[in-house]
Formats: structure tokens, C-alpha cells, sequence
């Protein structure tokens, strides 16, 4: 006879091996749905090409609220609404100069930059100065006043190409765009020009946004081109004398009212439990936005029409939410955490997609060990279709403020070779998204978000 005890243990093998076949089932279902009458490139083209950047406060911000709500309203979410957040509001104005000016080789020459998000601008007269390249901190520190007073510093320190993960690479360079400015500013500067964040060489600048740093000078910041940049480091270097020609208009407006676009999926076993899944739907005013990150916003739309349309009906609370202010602010984000601990919401986990949408390749994990642990406990259900990168940790920038309140943050983790050649550039444009990759981003965020539903992350 059997024992009692040997009976749970072969009921408890049977269920989940059960549990496991239906769990294959269901994300073979979500696959199935994306990559077959899936509706994200569709979003995502009406994004891009119709409403275009999406610059906070602009109008482009503002219509892509509207189109956001429509577009929940219309696939039938239990509910969606706006989320009031004030955002900063920062206009480029005319289209900025940088100008070599009389080069002892080239003579005088246009340069392909863009004004920093969040820079001053120039004044009507321009600033025309001597240039000094650094490509450390260190070299900056000892040039000094002495040598920096008066001057436009040049930052050219390259983005690390043998790093394989290129936001690691992004990541050891962009203290330049970001701490530029002040810097050069506490020794006298009167502007900075900054290197593009790109591995590549390239013809276009990358924005981004700039920190002042409180009590220091505002000096106006510029982005150039990464081909430009070796070629302006080259020019100096055969002729220290060298001056630079900037012109900007730019400016910040009053903070303006905006609002992040919420839809959601209401849970029929556990209501308060919330899983959010989101991107931002503010961009760069350069581009369409396409990759950073209508992508992620269209995904997360997917992944609540995915579910719908399956018939599948959670157990959990599954909010899509479109962020604004990702980019020069992070109100949204801010002002979602407030209000989740305003209302004392239980969330249960947060996901974000922010790198573009390209080939899947596995998720950023939360940093707290059982969500790990279970997370990867999964992966033989997720490994057939191509996520295997189960390594790193991390969210998104507009969840990390629920970081506080203990959510487990986690990414989508998309491959990340190209996302750098087209970040906040006028290349970051719907073209350059694939139909096929969109999809099945899509699908790897709604299978995730399947399981943490069926099973949460304790
Ligand atoms: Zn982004």
C-alpha cells in the first residue's frame, strides 16, 4: 500500500507538471496572438508618423495623451484614465549653430550639433571662443581655470566599444552630457560641446538631457556628431588657435500640465494586487521617438489587448501605464509612485520597456533574491523563444521611484547593439523598427507578466 505521504508528493508532481503544460499553452497562446494578429506595429506607426516627437509640453506630448486614452478606451479596458503631473517644458527654438571658425585648414565650417536638453541658450550674439578638448575629468581638473576660463570645453571621451552591453557602454560616458556643463562652468567656461553618445560614426547629433548643477553659472551645451567630433579633434590638434562659433535660441518655458495614460486590466482574484507594465510616451523632439519609447508604450498596450483578446482574465490588476517625462524630468514617474502611495496600492511588481524594439533577449531582474530566484525559476517556459539573459538587474527609470514602497522592478531586456545608433536622434524614426522584433518584445512582456499573474513574485 501506498503511504498517505507518498500519495501528496505524486499529487503534488502531477499538479505541477500540470501547472506547467497549461503555463506552455498559455504563452504559446500569447505568442501566437502577438506574432499573428498582433497590433503593436499598428500602434506604433499612428505614434510615429502621425503624431511624431513628443517632447513634454509640447504639442505632440499632448496629443499622443489623447491618442493613448482613445486607443485603451477602444480594446475595451476595464478602465483608463489621465494621471494630472506638471512637466517641465523646454523648447529647442530655431535650429542651433556650431561653427568652426576660421580653421587653418578647413577655414570656416558648419558643424552638425544640437542644443542639450535643458541648456541655456546663447543670446542673440552667439558665444565665440577658443575650444580645449578633454576626454577625462582628470584633464579638466588640471587644465583649471587657467586653462579653461574664457573657453568652450570640448568632451570627446568615445562611448567603450568592447563592452558587450551597450547601456554599460552608455553608461560610462554619459556623465559628460549630463555633468558637462557645471563642470566646465566651476572653472570659468562659457560653453561645452559634447561628443554624441554612439559607438557608431555618425552624421546626426544625439540629445539628451543636461544637469545644472545649483549655484554654478549656466552655460550653454551642445551636442555634436560623432563623425564631427573626430574631425573637430583633429582640426584642433593641428591648430590650437581654433575658435567655435555657438548660436542657440533655446529655452525653458513654465512648467506645464501633462498627464501619464493609464489602462487597466481589473483582477478577478486579487484586485489590490497591481502589476504595472509601461514605457514613457514623452520623447526627444529630434526624431519620431520610435525606439525610445513608443516601442515600450505600444508593447504595453499589447500586452493588455494580448490578454483580452485570449479571453484570458487575470487574477491580478494589470495596468499599462504611459509615462510622460521620462526624459528631462521623470514627473510622471514621480507623480505615479505619489499617488500609488497616496492611495496605498499594492504593487506587487512593475515592468519596464525603455530599450528599444529589438530582438528579445531576457529581462533585467529585481534586485530582491526570492523575485529573482523566482523569475529564473521560469525560464525553461521562456527560453523557446530566445530569452536566456536572466543576468541582469534593474528596472526602468519611471518605475525606479516605486523603489521606496519595496515593488520588485524588472526590465524587458531587448538585444542592445543598435539601440545607441538611433537614441534621441531625428533617425529614432518608425522605419527603423521592425514589425517582427515589436511583436515579439510584446510577447515576452505579456508572458512574463503571465506568470508573475498566476503566481506572483513571494
Ligand atoms: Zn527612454
Amino acid at each position: 500500500m501506498m503511504s498517505t505521504r507518498l500519495i501528496i508528493i505524486l499529487q503534488l508532481i502531477v499538479s505541477s507538471l500540470l501547472a506547467q503544460s497549461n503555463d506552455e499553452g498559455m504563452i504559446r497562446k500569447i505568442y501566437d496572438e502577438a506574432l499573428a494578429r498582433g497590433q503593436s506595429y499598428e500602434m506604433l506607426e499612428h505614434l510615429c508618423t502621425k503624431i511624431g516627437a513628443r517632447l513634454s509640453g509640447s504639442p505632440g506630448a499632448a496629443a499622443a495623451v489623447e491618442w493613448s486614452r482613445q486607443v485603451m478606451q477602444a480594446y475595451g479596458f476595464d478602465s483608463v484614465w489621465l494621471q494630472p503631473v506638471m512637466v517641465p517644458h523646454w523648447v529647442r527654438g530655431n535650429k542651433e549653430i556650431g561653427r568652426v571658425v576660421n580653421s587653418k585648414k578647413a577655414g570656416s565650417m558648419e558643424m552638425s550639433v544640437a542644443a542639450l536638453g535643458g541648456s541655456v541658450g546663447t543670446g542673440p550674439g552667439g558665444v565665440l571662443a577658443n575650444l580645449v578638448e578633454v576626454k577625462s575629468w582628470d584633464e579638466l581638473k588640471t587644465l583649471g581655470e587657467k586653462g579653461v576660463k574664457g573657453k568652450i570645453v570640448f568632451f570627446n571621451r568615445p562611448m567603450d566599444p568592447k563592452l558587450l552591453q551597450m547601456f554599460a557602454s552608455y553608461g560610462g560616458a554619459v556623465d559628460q552630457r549630463a555633468n558637462g556643463a557645471s563642470e566646465a562652468a566651476k572653472y570659468g567656461a562659457v560653453g561645452v560641446i559634447v561628443r554624441s553618445m554612439s559607438a557608431n560614426l555618425e552624421d546626426y547629433p544625439h540629445t539628451g538631457s543636461l544637469r545644472y548643477a545649483p549655484n554654478i553659472p549656466k552655460i550653454p551645451a551642445l551636442a555634436i556628431s560623432t563623425r564631427h567630433a573626430e574631425l573637430l579633434s583633429g582640426l584642433l590638434s593641428d591648430d590650437k588657435d581654433l575658435r567655435f562659433y555657438m548660436e542657440m535660441n533655446c529655452q525653458t518655458l513654465p512648467d506645464a500640465p501633462s498627464f501619464n495614460v493609464i489602462g487597466e486590466l481589473r483582477g478577478t482574484k486579487y484586485p489590490k494586487e497591481i502589476i504595472v507594465v509601461g514605457g514613457h510616451l514623452d520623447s526627444w523632439d529630434l526624431g519620431q521617438g520610435a525606439h525610445d519609447d513608443g516601442a515600450g508604450c505600444v508593447q504595453s498596450i499589447e500586452v493588455l489587448r494580448i490578454f483580452k483578446a485570449m479571453g484570458y482574465k487575470p487574477q491580478r490588476t494589470i495596468r499599462a501605464v504611459m509615462f510622460m517625462n521620462e526624459e528631462n524630468g521623470l514627473r510622471g514617474g514621480i507623480e505615479y509612485a505619489n499617488q500609488a502611495k497616496l492611495k496605498n496600492e499594492l504593487h506587487i511588481a512593475a515592468m519596464e520597456s525603455d530599450r528599444g524594439g529589438f530582438t528579445p533577449r531576457g529581462y533585467t531582474l529585481p534586485a530582491d533574491a526570492r523575485a529573482k530566484e523566482k523569475i529564473r525559476s521560469w525560464k525553461p517556459l521562456l527560453e523557446p523563444y530566445g530569452l536566456h539573459d536572466f543576468s541582469q538587474e534593474g528596472g526602468g527609470a519611471d518605475i525606479s521611484p516605486l523603489a521606496p514602497q519595496g515593488v520588485p522592478l524588472m526590465g524587458y531586456l531587448p538585444d542592445s547593439q543598435r539601440y545607441f545608433s538611433f537614441h534621441h536622434t531625428p533617425a529614432d524614426n518608425f522605419d527603423t523598427v521592425d514589425k517582427r522584433e515589436l511583436e515579439l518584445g510584446a510577447a515576452s512582456m505579456a508572458a512574463l507578466i503571465y506568470l508573475i499573474d498566476q503566481y506572483g513574485l513571494k
